[in-house]
């Protein structure tokens, strides 16, 4: 007997539960069951004998995995349950010592699972730094040619200061930004950009006779 199984009786008439429901939730398992490698996930009884027995789990305990199943089944189960971008870091959670197979009762390879999944991590892992190196190669394409020009570079400067002033509140900040910016908002507040740039200010001031 273990925490995750329950027995109920049938319906009896005259005793006990006259009527008997019972709700299937999928929530993702039937794809993990068309997954050749990884549909063995399927078989756990929640025994957690895998989680007594793993020295990662031992050392980190049961938060660390991040959702109710923790240990090696929770490393292979969580991200097939979840999508992989919120737990890719569990399948590395594991020595692959194999102490999970051993100790298994309905013999699930763990750590077959654990390094099929990885391998999914490295593509997807993969894909995104593909996706990020290209956002940031036009990012400098870009701030190449507006830093080539003189002129360009001081159109940017007037057009981002105009921009930004859509954004300072009356106390001189800015608080919220919209899009990528937001990704800095959301933590911490920018200072408004002053009314008098640097270059504006040079051009403007006294010159000195020779
Ligand atoms: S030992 Fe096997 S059956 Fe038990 S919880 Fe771990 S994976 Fe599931």
């Amino acid at each position: 007997m273990n925490p995750y199984t329950s027995l109920w009786t049938g319906v009896t008439p005259g005793d006990g539960p006259q009527n008997f429901h019972v709700v299937l939730l999928d929530n993702g398992r039937s794809s993990i069951l068309a997954r050749h490698t990884e549909r063995q996930t399927l078989r756990c009884i929640r025994c957690a004998a895998c989680q007594n027995t793993c020295p990662v789990y031992r050392q980190t305990g049961g938060h660390a995995y991040g959702s109710v199943y923790g240990g090696p089944i929770g490393a292979i189960l969580t991200p097939q349950l979840m999508h992989m971008e919120h737990a890719q870091t569990l399948p590395f959670a594991s020595s692959l010592c194999a102490a999970c197979y051993e100790v298994c009762p309905v013999k699930i390879n763990i750590p077959e699972v654990l390094i099929e999944l990885r391998a999914q991590v490295v593509n997807l892992e993969r894909k995104q730094t593909a996706r990020a190196f290209d956002l940031m190669y036009i990012g400098m394409r870009i701030a190449n040619s507006i830093f080539a020009s003189a002129w360009r570079f001081r159109l940017a400067q007037r057009m981002g200061r105009i921009g930004l002033r859509l954004f300072t509140s009356k106390d001189g900040w800015i608080h919220a930004l919209p899009s990528l910016g937001a990704r800095w908002t959301m933590t911490r507040d920018l200072r408004g950009l002053p009314d008098q740039t640097f270059r504006d200010w040079w051009a403007s001031r006294p010159k000195e006779k020779p």
